[in-house]
């Protein structure tokens, strides 16, 4: 039910009046806020579960209006509705490449970026082209950067998708099917995909508190052996959650139990933090 409405052109339904207002507001004004600097990234450290090191860091997109901060859960599926999304995500991908140049600069021990592609970027002509000028002009090595793509949007569209991945795989560049176990991918589907990592949604891992939540997460570490991928849980929470993960051979975690997302400019701070223990 999640993303049932990723297909489906915008109605505007009678019903629910409120509901078109809000859309055609975000819509006519998530141009202009590129233009005005309303968007920022935010960074959401993952964790390497059997030593507790920095893998890595999510980039995610915030966009601070003079109103208020609206979540990219509700504006990022208008700007795929509208097509804004390819400009908002050629945007996202090179202002996250510069701040992981800035990064290397002062060498900082981030690790890798992991950055989100939506269904629309995938079929963008010029992805490819655009991430290596982009690597290039900041000087990032692209084995630097992961892109995570939902695992419906690899399934749904194999046919285009499968090259356009096999091609950034070869740039490089990681591969990751993210909110993995919410779509309905089959083993054999699944050893056709270049990737990597398969990261598991935090859905699944609300319900590591139940035998039968805890099965559905064991199945999914296990098939990503069998794939050799390797696993990060998302929305880790406890130290429970943790604990499981790690006994049960997750590779990696994310969520707030270690940090929330966090402005670029408290990164270093957090990292320095960690490293005094
Ligand atoms: P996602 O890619 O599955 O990102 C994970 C979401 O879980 C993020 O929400 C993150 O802030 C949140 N989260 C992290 N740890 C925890 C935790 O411990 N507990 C809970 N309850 N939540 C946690 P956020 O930042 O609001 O993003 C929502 C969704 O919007 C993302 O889901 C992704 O699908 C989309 N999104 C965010 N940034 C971008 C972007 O730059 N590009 C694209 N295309 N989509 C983005
Ligand atoms: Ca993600
Ligand atoms: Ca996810
Ligand atoms: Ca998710």
């Amino acid at each position: 039910a999640k993303r049932s409405g990723q297909h489906k052109v915008m109605q505007f339904n009678s019903a629910q009046p409120e509901k078109t207002r809000r859309w055609l507001e975000l819509a006519g004004q998530m141009a202009t806020a590129l233009q005005q600097r309303q968007y920022f990234l935010v960074y959401q450290p993952r964790i390497a579960l059997h030593d507790g090191q920095v893998a890595g860091f999510e980039v995610l997109v915030r966009w601070q209006t003079p109103q208020g901060l609206i979540s990219p859960g509700e504006f990022i599926p208008v700007a795929e509705e509208t097509g804004f999304i390819l400009e908002l995500g050629r945007w996202i991908l090179d202002q996250a490449i510069a701040q992981l140049a800035s990064w290397q600069r002062e060498q900082l021990a981030v690790g890798r970026l992991a950055i989100n592609l939506s269904t629309r970027q995938l079929s963008d002509a010029g992805l490819q082209a655009f991430l290596l000028q982009s690597c290039a002009r900041h000087g990032v090595d692209p084995a630097q950067l992961e892109l995570e793509v939902t695992e419906t949007v690899a399934m749904e569209n194999l046919d285009w998708a499968l090259p356009v991945l096999q091609q950034l795989r070869t740039l490089g560049l990681q591969i990751a099917l993210d909110d993995f176990g919410t779509g309905y991918s089959s083993l054999a589907y699944l050893q056709q995909l270049p990737v990597s990592v398969l990261k598991i949604d935090l859905a699944f891992v609300r319900n590591l508190d139940r035998e039968e939540g805890r099965a559905v997460v064991h199945t999914i570490i296990t098939l990503a052996r069998t794939l050799g991928c390797s696993t990060v849980a998302e929305g880790v929470e406890t130290t429970a959650q943790r604990d499981w993960l790690l006994a049960n051979g997750c590779h990696e975690m994310q969520g707030f139990l270690e940090a929330r997302p966090m402005p670029a400019d408290a990164v270093a701070g957090y990292l320095q933090a960690k490293a005094q223990g």
